[in-house]
């Protein structure tokens, strides 16, 4: 069969048979979601807080941030999910009110406000919680500049707020904005790990060694347990040549880190923070929503201790 010309578009289906690469990727994806549906998780009790980060703009922070949250949600994980971001996209997509006069993370890292007086549940999901941003975190980055304890301000808040009653959290995740500033910085402090997600294109790994850098700097100076934890591939489009060679280029550099699963550019992913909501409630079954599932199912048995039960061990 001729192949298309054009490689960004998908083979012709044809009524040949059920072997249409259309056809392979259905079958697939309805598989995937039969998988999935017969998934358990156990969470390890602990709470484990990973900074979204990666100071390139546009890379799926927010996206990776807000869909992973629901997802970890969706499967009974508690999850507080810090807007750190002064454009406030994680707080839209999680449909939380974060208008100018909303008590925000700002208050948090100026005002010393505690996070309880400003987390709120997302409509989403009882388990799906948001400490929101609003335009006055753009100011934060240089208010913060003559504060005393500057760089640990997120860090002792959450953990106040991690020790009260009835706040425990599996998973925090903080969506950090695109500069490598003292927002940033203060997520890096207060995270034990980092999830960097990798847009598939060209300049992917353009900036990811000041990143690293960076992230070297606080472990020797502020924070000692951040490490690099997880790498998500994302806006993946198999069709081509060029999101394969970035893909494959990342998983050369870091086995380990990058998780197996890819999020695959979706137009329903993109389309659902206009309706105030993550991909999983918006379209659960999407091709985009699945990954997503499939990301934080790895995330959270990547933290298993062993595949033994802890009641089948010696
Ligand atoms: P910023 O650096 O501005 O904070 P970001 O790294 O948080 O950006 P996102 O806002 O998550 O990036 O994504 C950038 C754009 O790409 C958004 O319009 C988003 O809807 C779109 N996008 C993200 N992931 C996907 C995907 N898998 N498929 C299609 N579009 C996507
Ligand atoms: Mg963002």
């Amino acid at each position: 069969m001729k192949q298309p010309e054009n490689e960004n578009v998908s083979a012709p289906f044809s009524l040949d048979g059920d072997d249409t690469p259309l056809a392979r990727e259905l079958a697939d994806l309805s598989a995937r979601r039969r998988a999935l549906e017969q998934r358990s998780v156990q969470l390890s009790g602990r709470t484990r807080v990973l900074t979204v980060s990666n100071q390139k703009g546009g890379v799926g922070k927010t996206t990776t941030a807000v869909n992973l949250a629901a997802s970890l949600a969706a499967v009974g994980a508690r999850v507080l999910v810090v807007d750190l971001d002064p454009q406030g996209n994680a707080s839209t997509a999680l449909n939380i009110p974060h208008t100018a006069d909303t008590p925000s993370v700002y208050d948090v890292l100026i005002d010393e406000f505690p996070i309880a007086d400003i987390v709120q549940v997302s409509p989403e999901s009882p388990n799906l919680f948001c400490a929101p941003s609003t335009l006055h975190l753009a100011g934060a980055e240089i208010e913060l500049v003559s504060q005393v304890a500057r760089e640990h301000r997120l860090r002792t808040a959450l953990e106040d707020y991690l020790a009260g009653e009835g706040q425990h959290m599996d998973f925090v995740l903080i969506d950090c904005p695109p500069s490598l500033g003292l927002l940033t910085i203060n997520a890096f402090v207060a995270a034990h790990e980092l999830l960097i997600p990798i847009q598939c294109e060209y300049y992917a790994l353009e900036g990811l060694s000041q990143l690293l850098g960076t992230v070297g700097m606080i472990q020797k100076h502020l924070n000692p347990s951040l490490h690099l934890s997880t790498i998500l591939l994302t806006m993946y489009d198999g069709r081509t040549r060029l999101a394969q060679q970035v893909a494959e280029e990342v998983r050369e550099h870091f086995p380990r880190e990058v998780l197996a699963t890819v999020i695959p550019r979706s137009v329903r992913v993109s389309e659902a923070p206009s309706f105030g909501q993550t991909v999983i409630a918006y379209d659960g079954q999407s091709a985009g929503a699945v990954a997503y599932r499939e990301a934080a199912i790895e995330i959270i048995q990547r933290d298993a201790p062993s595949a033994t039960p802890h009641n089948e061990e010696a």
